[in-house]
């Protein structure tokens, strides 16, 4: 079977005054969406059939939604259901009265002329105009990608949606060269040629944040609780445009220049001994994996190949004499060949040994992948 690739386009809406019918209608997709999960929590069903012929008929009664949304509401439960079935004492999901619509493409939603989007509510179609840049209007009428589902969100306010696109998966283009890529935190991403994305300006924001958090956690009202709420929201979004940019760039690089990524393969991560404890934690952290995330899924979609190396020694072998000494890396920054006197970024060092791991790496072996080591002989 072919694969598929996704991305999300968001756009935000201009709802025409039809502020009451779109509230109401998400208050009552979420208010089914949570007693179809309860109903098929208590009853113990995970069968999507079995569930859409307990709850359908019910569901449309009940809460009064047409056919295409009281769907959805039972997809959006049977989702959150399979997702927190896989955690240890899971309880049943609830959603909130602004909780997100889904909608499918054609049926609960669809594109008109001159910006417009008719949206399917609890008392028919609404037409909302859609404010889009020249970026967004580019995503969605590129023929190239499908419209599929899109979620109706309400945040602060303001309504927009969120339209799903997918794509068969591309073949993966031939390249002739590699970009090794070194991830941290200090410098969020810096590749083989020496380009560097600092990590100056998110450390200045969180810093300011995590003071704002501070400070509202003294005060500890109901008032701060909430403030807090949409400030790690805020927080959680500006570090994901951080890694949109910055994947996006990388991504960007390679295809142009007709190149496979390589970065440091992380399973196993834990277990490992090599690694610096600095390290370890910038490895945990949630905006460290969703950087390789977004890197591997923009990869895919341009059908640019990501090579994954061995971590061991990469921070500490000098690249140019091959010599791998824990001294080498003198600090955070520098790298100091304690044989041959080079000295150079760290981190780019460490990228340019990705890099040559990466070129050097047997292909895919049929007992699965070859890993090499970066090792004490001379690299070049
Ligand atoms: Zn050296």
């Amino acid at each position: 079977m072919k694969e598929n690739v996704i991305r999300t386009v968001c756009v935000k809406l201009d709802i025409n005054g039809h502020n009451a019918t779109l509230t109401d209608t998400m208050k009552m997709f979420n208010a089914a969406a949570s007693w179809i999960a309860q109903t098929c929590w208590d009853e113990n069903i995970t069968n999507t059939n079995t569930a859409h012929h307990r709850v359908y008929g019910e569901t449309r009664n009940r809460f009064g939604l047409l056919a295409q949304l009281a769907i959805h509401a039972r997809v959006k439960a049977m989702e959150a259901i399979a997702s927190v079935k896989k955690k240890k004492d899971a309880s049943c999901p609830q959603f909130g009265p602004c909780g997100s619509v889904r909608m499918d493409n054609h049926h609960s939603y669809t594109f008109k002329p001159l910006d417009q989007v008719s949206i399917l509510t609890a008392q028919g179609r609404v037409l909302c105009k859609m404010v889009m840049g020249e970026r967004q209007r580019t995503m969605l009428t590129d023929t190239e990608w499908e419209n599929g589902t899109a979620d109706l969100v309400w945040r602060q306010g303001v309504y927009y949606l969120h339209v799903t696109q997918s794509k068969e998966k591309p073949e993966e283009q031939e390249h002739n060269d590699v970009i090794g890529v070194d991830l941290g935190i200090v410098n969020i991403a810096t590749d083989s040629d020496g380009a560097q994305f600092t990590g100056e300006q998110v450390r200045t924001v969180r810093a300011r944040y995590k003071r704002q958090r501070e400070e509202l956690q003294k005060v500890n009202t109901p008032s701060a609780k909430r403030k807090l709420k949409k400030k790690s929201g805020k927080e959680h979004r500006f570090q994901s445009d951080v890694n949109h940019c910055i994947s996006k760039a990388l991504v960007t690089k390679a295809a142009v220049s007709r190149k496979a990524l390589a970065l440091e393969d992380l399973t196993g991560i834990r277990e490992r001994i090599t690694v610096r404890r600095e390290q370890r934690y910038e490895r945990h952290s949630w905006a460290f994996f969703q950087l390789r995330q977004f890197i591997s899924y923009k990869a895919d979609r341009e059908g640019i190949a990501v090579i994954l190396v061995d971590p061991a020694y990469t921070s500490q072998t000098c690249h140019m004499c091959g010599h791998c000494e824990k001294a080498n890396r003198r600090t955070q920054s520098e790298f100091s060949c304690q044989r041959c006197g080079f000295t150079m970024n760290a981190d780019a060092n460490a990228a340019i040994n990705i890099k040559t791991v990466a070129v050097n790496q047997p292909m895919v072996s049929p007992l699965g992948r070859c890993v090499v080591r970066v090792d004490t002989s001379p690299l070049l």
